[in-house]
């Protein structure tokens, strides 16, 4: 809680920051339930710059769908409205605060690009532990330390020679705790009630620096996690003063999400993967690759993976060749994708398939496909439409995509059949990421209308190529992922099987 005296001096500071014109319009309309698309639309227009970031995110890997997004009535119905607002929002904040000096200690250049990255690591975050809401979760990030630019301003040398460590939470909490009484989350909070900011980002911000006193199943639990994990991920990339400690970011990371070591590592590539499509949208620099690169090096030495280094030169590549404009622009001219779930169809996965064969036969690289397929689908349908169904092909989807990685694709092969390839990928982390999936399915509830926790879960059957064993065609290798699945739905479903636990698999493939 904020002190009376702590308070007054904030309110008289005549130089606080406050939200500009254009995001003040927007809070108001995230307070309005009467607010509609049509009206929405009419404000954000009102700031061209916006328009054209929404416009891009809409049409950015992201979100890409098959048609590109004209117009800023599309991309509210691509995107969803509340998102919307809180990447307009995101914008607009970071436009008008980003290039201002302080006359305190603090380095708001630094400060901007801690946020940036903590705000970016809680998007990858979000779709690696399917939470809803991601926009809003980025926004919380974004802004979870104004109370130390307010604080900088009412508080004169309260940060002075904080220097690099400003990006430590625990010493700049420590300073203002010794100062003040205070941290900044309770400036923060109040700040952001003052602004009417919604009322979760406000409860979430406020507690966001002792997460753990918020319990897991209350309403926020998840979400103030996420803030303070996205925080801790965001300070390992940018402290500068050897003393990170990604042991200690996993047993956080195992203790908020059952996230484990690998789970970290490649959470860690995905985030430093996003950093250029999160610099080049948001027009800011954030990190340098070489840098990023270097912090993934040592996070894998420091958790013992041995697996994060092939992970990162097969990402690297993509992302470095490819910029985020030419990346929408492949998804855009392609003809690749299923309408429904804007996964990969079966005509781009059998030439993917293809390539990806020749290329493991010709450097003898592993090669791994998992044949996933929802269980006892037909019977919901049968109970709750064809709708639902459908509904729930697209999420599932979205979990699916969510737990891989960047490199690796993901097809809608028919019905409620999909096949996921993963080049360069061995055996042990095959299993990995399918023990993953299957979790999340087992985890994940769906809201069909009548009933907001259905759960569906799937089956998956494994087969590696190249990996102890070969198989002689694209055809083969399928045909084993298959078998495998068969066997994964008789054994009774919801699991993953690999294709050598296939009974006399040698004798039918060899
Ligand atoms: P199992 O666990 O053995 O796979 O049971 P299942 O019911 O999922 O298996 P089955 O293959 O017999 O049924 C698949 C069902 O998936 C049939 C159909 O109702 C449903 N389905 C297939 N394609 C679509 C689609 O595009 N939309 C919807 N809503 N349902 C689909
Ligand atoms: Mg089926
Ligand atoms: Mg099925």
């Amino acid at each position: 809680m904020l002190t009376p005296e702590l308070r007054k001096r904030i309110e008289s500071c005549n130089n606080l920051p406050s939200p500009p014109g254009v995001a003040t319009k927007i809070i108001r309309l995230a307070n309005d339930p009467e607010a509609d698309m049509a009206r929405i639309a009419e404000v954000l227009a009102l700031d061209p710059a916006i328009t054209a970031k929404i416009l891009r995110i809409a049409n950015s890997p992201m979100y890409a769908r098959q048609r590109k997004t004209e117009n800023l009535r599309q991309a509210l119905m691509v995107i969803g409205l509340n998102a919307t607002i809180s990447l307009a929002l995101s914008f607009s904040l970071l436009k008008s605060w980003g290039k201002e000096n302080g006359t305190g200690g603090l380095d708001y250049p630094l400060y901007w690009r801690r946020a940036l990255l903590s705000a970016t690591a809680s998007h990858v975050l979000a779709r690696v532990i399917a939470v809803k809401d991601s926009e809003e979760l980025f926004l919380a990030c974004l802004i979870q330390d104004i109370g130390m630019m307010a604080l900088d301003r009412a508080v004169p040398g309260l940060y002075g020679e904080i220097g690099p460590s400003q990006v430590r939470q625990a010493a700049v909490i420590k300073r203002e705790q010794d100062e003040l009484g205070v941290d900044h989350a309770a400036v923060s909070g109040w700040l952001l009630d003052r602004w009417q900011f919604p009322e979760r980002t406000q409860q979430v911000v406020a507690a966001s620096h002792e997460p753990e006193k918020v319990p897991k199943q209350s309403p926020h639990g998840v979400f103030v996690r996420c803030v303070a994990l996205a925080s801790a991920i965001a300070e390992s990339f940018l402290d500068s003063s050897g003393d990170r400690d990604f042991v200690a970011l996993a047993e956080q990371a195992a203790r908020y999400f059952d996230i484990d070591k690998e789970g970290l590592g490649e959470l860690l590539a995905e985030i430093r993967n996003m950093i250029p499509d999160a610099e080049s949208i948001f027009e800011t620099e954030i990190l340098s690759t070489a840098h990023s690169d270097e912090i993934l090096d040592e996070a894998r030495d420091a958790l013992m993976l041995r697996n994060l280094q092939a992970l990162q030169a097969v990402d690297t590549l993509k992302s470095s060749t490819e910029s985020l404009e030419q990346r929408t622009k492949r998804l855009e001219e392609s003809n690749k994708r299923d309408p429904l779930t804007n996964l990969f169809n079966r005509a781009y996965l059998d030439e993917f398939m293809r390539d990806a064969f020749s290329a493991s036969e010709a450097h003898n690289t592993p090669l791994s496909v998992a044949f996933a397929d929802l269980d006892k689908f037909k019977s919901v349908n049968d109970t709750y439409g064809h709708a639902m169904g459908d509904q729930i092909l697209v999420t599932t989807a979205n979990i699916l995509r969510a737990n891989v990685r960047a490199a690796d694709v993901v097809a809608r092969y028919g019905g409620e059949e999909f096949i996921l390839v993963f080049p360069n990928t061995e055996y042990p982390l095959l299993k990995t990421i399918c023990e993953r999936i299957v979790r999340a399915f087992r985890e994940a509830r769906h809201d069909v209308g009548t009933r907001r926790d259905l759960n569906v879960t799937i089956s998956i059957g494994m087969a590696t190529h190249n990996d102890g064993r070969k198989f002689r065609s694209v055809d083969e290798l399928l045909k084993a992922a298959d078998k495998a699945l068969y066997t994964a739905k008789l054994q009774g479903r919801n699991r993953s099987v690999p294709f050598d636990l296939v009974a006399n698999s040698q004798l039918a493939y060899m």
